[in-house]
């Protein structure tokens, strides 16, 4: 198996290992154990390309990279981005997920989530400026806060509480974002910025606390379906494989993108319209049931992708719809091996 303890012997293991590593490129994948970011070196080790995933399993979980484990092209490292990397080998590709996603899981340690954001896009920028690497950050629709324009379009500076329960996460994200720019003003690092949108599919945990994962496994459980507030506040889902498409276009895009781009599905629905959805999708027996709104849960979200379709010619191309079908097959899947009963019809 393919497991390090330190970054630099990862490191050196590939140069000893791989008489080809100087034709490959090497991309290094924080958050790589997680639902998007082990998606990500799926691809990239498909590619041919040399993997270093670089995750400290907060959120991650090893099942999701189990299969690449003995890839020879792929080697995880168990590291927190909090501490610098100390690595005298080529990189080429820097793609910094590392940070827990969900608002339940961000909320658990907010000082901690701060620091991945800060301190992780710091240490990742300088190891980008050293290697010379492109680097790409995975931002948030969060930036936007709880936005007062529909939909969101790349231009606008947002709506965001400094001083709330999601500020850790939103002020870790924007800040990182800061970071990326005054280090490719002051530096000339090669950065890009995708401001994902609400993501979902195979491969998220089913405790991860976010509205599909908690739908999903409810209505397949025969829970009761946990909605927050009246269900009238929008989110826009995108399926994880449009997502991905859009990340590696933006990466590889040769343009001089010097913005932040949304990656997003604009298809807009209420909690509740999901709810529906899901409950007609597993013939599920739940019923709905109303719980309070958490604070400063945004009333919105919509992105505006005219920016990715004029630079990257990308646009999504799975609808809800098609998109719940896959993901619940995944969730029910994961219940069953973990020995839960699941309700007929999924
Ligand atoms: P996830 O929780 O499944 O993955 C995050 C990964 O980062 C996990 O494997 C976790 O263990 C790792 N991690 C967390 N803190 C770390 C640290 N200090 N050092 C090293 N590793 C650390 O979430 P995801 O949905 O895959 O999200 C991936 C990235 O995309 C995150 O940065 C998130 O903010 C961003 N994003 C995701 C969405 C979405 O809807 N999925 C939306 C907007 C932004
Ligand atoms: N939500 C809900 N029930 C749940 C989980 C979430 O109604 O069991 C709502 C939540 O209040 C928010 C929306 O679903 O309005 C999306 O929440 P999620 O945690 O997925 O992500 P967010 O977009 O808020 O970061």
């Amino acid at each position: 198996m393919n497991i390090d303890t330190s970054l630099s012997a990862a490191l050196a293991a590939r140069r000893t290992n791989s008489k080809t590593s100087d034709l490959r490129r090497t991309v290094l994948v924080t958050g790589g154990a997680g639902f998007l970011g082990s998606q990500l070196c799926d691809r990239h080790v498909a590619l041919g390309d040399e993997v270093i995933c670089v995750d400290n399993l907060e959120t991650g979980r090893l099942q999701n990279i189990a299969h690449l484990l003995d890839r020879p092209n792929f080697r995880f490292v168990r590291h927190d981005v909090v501490d610098a990397f100390d690595v005298d080998e080529p990189i080429h590709l820097i793609y910094n997920l590392a940070c827990p996603a969900s608002p339940e899981k961000y909320q658990i340690d907010p000082i901690r989530t701060f620091k991945t954001s800060v301190y992780g896009a710091m240490n990742l920028l300088e190891l980008a400026r050293q290697k010379e690497a492109q680097i790409l950050q995975a931002s948030t629709s969060e930036i936007y806060g709880d936005p007062l324009v529909s939909p969101q379009p790349e231009s606008y500076w947002g709506n965001v509480n400094s001083f709330g329960p999601r500020s850790c996460y939103d002020e870790g994200k924007r800040a990182a974002e800061t970071l990326f720019h005054d280090f490719r003003e002051r530096h000339g690092v090669r950065t890009r910025i995708a401001r994902i949108f609400n993501t979902y599919g195979p491969r998220m945990d089913p405790r991860d606390g976010r509205v599909v994962s908690n739908f999903v496994t409810q209505a397949l459980r025969g829970d009761d379906i946990t909605i927050y507030g009246d269900g009238q506040q929008t989110r826009s889902f995108c399926y994880v494989d449009d997502l991905l498409d859009g990340l590696m276009a933006l990466m590889a895009s040769p343009a001089d993108i010097r913005t932040p781009v949304n990656i997003g599905n604009p298809g807009e629905f209420t909690m509740r319209e999901l709810a529906d959805i899901v409950l007609r999708k597993t013939r599920s027996v739940s019923r709905m049931v109303f719980k309070p709104l958490p604070k400063d849960d945004p009333r919105q979200r919509r992105p505006d992708i005219r920016l990715a379709r004029e630079l990257l010619d990308w646009s999504p191309k799975i609808a809800l719809n098609d998109g719940l079908d896959p993901t619940i097959a995944y969730f029910a899947a994961e219940l069953r091996s973990n020995g839960v009963r699941v309700a007929a019809g999924a």
